[in-house]
């Protein structure tokens, strides 16, 4: 099963994600997460992407495609994947979708994780990341165990560089300008299910269950 989490940034598809990864046994695949642990690790790769995600913007396609392709060819991503964060522009998902094509598979779901730009600001300064396992709370809505700890890996939780009020709202912009479209993309295509992303997590993860049933 292959399947893509569309949404606006901090509306929940990470959290959602690695739901979906558990119950189904796939991989969950965040750029995001692939672009932060290379910025941690000061490789070549993070130091470029960081300059973008400091400032809300995108990573460069040319970038962004590469990482996303060598991963889903991986020996782990045979029965599917769950991507979070990818595609967010429609070159991307052009390239994903002839990628697929290339080898006789499609996306089978496309999930839009519906969530009101209200909302948004303020799921962000609350959440808090662990940049070691990619494991994502809140500090009022889903508190770890341990204030500031990971439940999964007991490493240091932190707000994330780009989760400030400012940049949050340059995020915000960039989705509608040049990721928003990809809703379109996708109901073409006849994949895209859209969930209320307001209400409870364990409420949004039923709702997709019922779909990917
Ligand atoms: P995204 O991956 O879309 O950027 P996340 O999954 O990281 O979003 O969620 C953003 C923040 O909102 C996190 O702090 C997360 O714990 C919290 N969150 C996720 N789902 C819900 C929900 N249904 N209700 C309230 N808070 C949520
Ligand atoms: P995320 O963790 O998905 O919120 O992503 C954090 C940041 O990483 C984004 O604001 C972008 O700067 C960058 N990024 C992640 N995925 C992509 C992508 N598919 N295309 C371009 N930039 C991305």
């Amino acid at each position: 099963m292959k399947i893509i989490m569309l949404g606006a940034p901090g509306a929940g598809k990470g959290t959602q994600a690695q739901m979906i990864a558990d119950k189904y046994e796939i991989p969950h695949i965040s750029t995001g997460d692939i672009f932060r642990e290379n910025v941690k690790n000061g490789t070549e790769l993070g130091m470029e992407a960081k300059k973008y995600m400091d400032q809300g913007a995108l990573v460069p396609d040319e970038l962004t495609v590469k990482i996303l392709l060598d991963r889903v060819a991986k020996d782990d991503c045979k029965n599917g994947y769950v991507l979070d964060g990818f595609p967010r522009t429609i070159p991307q998902a052009e390239v994903l979708d002839n990628a697929l094509n290339e080898i006789g598979e499609k996306i089978d779901y496309a999930i839009n994780v519906d969530v009101p730009d209200e909302n948004i600001i303020r799921r962000m300064s609350g959440r808090r990341a662990c940049l070691s396992c990619g494991a994502t709370y809140h500090i009022e809505h889903v508190p770890p165990k341990k204030e500031g700890i990971c439940d999964r890996c007991g490493k240091e939780l932190v707000l994330r560089d780009d989760d400030k009020e400012e940049t949050v709202k340059n995020r915000l912009d960039v989705y509608h300008k040049q990721t928003q479209p990809l809703i379109d993309f996708y109901t073409k295509k006849g994949v895209l299910k859209t969930v209320d992303g307001t209400v409870d997590m364990k409420d949004v993860f039923a709702a997709i269950t019922a779909i990917l049933a």
